[in-house]
């Protein structure tokens, strides 16, 4: 009696612990801003996919077969919806029906900015730049937007998605004070970038000004000696203390700017790409976001 006793109760609990694994939503998200969103939000709730693979450059990334076969599975697929994963449209518009999974476009989530810099000519309308969560402020309300999303795909658990979105908005909105304070008590506005520009909404969330190498994310090309006989003047003639780089860069500009001043070079992480070793050692919006409050204070002195 006892030994059946204990085999129906290893049923029941084999039983329970399969359906506990497949109420686990799965959430494939493109960039790293996604993903992490995506996981604070779900937590244990959901199996959360990164698309675009640490230490790959998103703007090189193309989706393999097993990626669209990824989305199509998904309960809910999140991405920025800009340039640099202008292929999720045209794999959304191709997936009909059952086959399509909800989906949760970033960049509708947020009040957008247009792309500054050099204009190629050709494009019809505004070019948006898609770099959106880096203003913590935009990224408050991505949260929320995540938030709203699985809510909608699974409502039974909707009280557990806005509580996490509401701690999870809760450090970032540390951060946006943070932020805010550096600046106030700031003795200057202005950041030097010897590099690509990704940061176009988190300089305007803060009333910061910038001169950049490139103008937004794009380097297909060096910068001009013209250029950055630019930054160095401008390094010289306001007394700047740093030159800015972002994460994976060559630093070859910023090295050739900082021998010429002699500043030194601060990494500001843009967080459109993490190294293996920052995805490893479990790094999050939040954690990259603080160190760059750090670079900030140091490059505002
Ligand atoms: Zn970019």
């Amino acid at each position: 009696m006892k030994k059946w006793l204990m085999l129906a109760l290893i049923c029941l609990l084999a039983l329970c612990a399969s359906a506990a694994a497949e109420e686990r939503l799965s959430i494939v998200a493109t960039d790293f801003p996604c993903y992490d969103f995506a996981r604070q939000v779900a937590q244990d709730r959901g199996e959360v996919t990164l698309l675009i693979h640490p230490g790959v450059e998103v703007h090189a990334y193309e989706p393999s077969p097993a990626d669209i076969l990824a989305i199509s599975r998904a309960d809910l697929f999140v991405y920025i919806g800009g340039e640099g994963d202008a292929w999720a449209d045209s794999i959304l518009a191709g997936l009909d029906g059952e086959d399509a999974p909800a989906a949760l476009r970033m960049m509708d989530a947020v009040a957008l900015l247009e792309e500054e810099g050099e204009d190629e000519g050709g494009h019809e309308g505004p070019e948006y730049d898609e770099h959106i969560w880096t203003s913590p402020v935009n990224a408050q309300a991505m949260v929320r937007a995540l938030s709203d999303a699985l809510c909608a795909v699974d409502a039974a658990n909707g009280e557990a998605y806005r509580s996490n979105a509401d701690a999870y908005i809760a450090r970032i909105a540390e951060i946006d004070a943070a932020i805010a304070e550096t600046v106030e008590g700031a003795a200057r506005r202005k950041l030097v970038f010897a590099d690509r520009f990704p940061f176009l909404y988190f300089v305007r969330a803060y009333g910061l000004e910038y001169e950049a190498a490139f103008p937004s994310c794009t380097a297909d090309t060096e910068p001009t000696p013209q250029t950055i006989m630019g930054l160095i003047r401008t390094i010289a003639a306001e007394d700047i203390p740093a030159v800015y780089t972002i994460e994976l860069s060559t630093q070859a500009v910023a090295r050739t700017v900082a021998e010429e001043t002699g500043v030194e070079i601060l990494t500001l992480h843009s967080l459109q790409t993490v190294t293996q070793d920052e995805f490893d050692a479990g790094e999050s919006y939040v954690s990259i976001m603080w160190k760059n409050v750090e670079a900030l204070k140091e490059g505002l002195r």
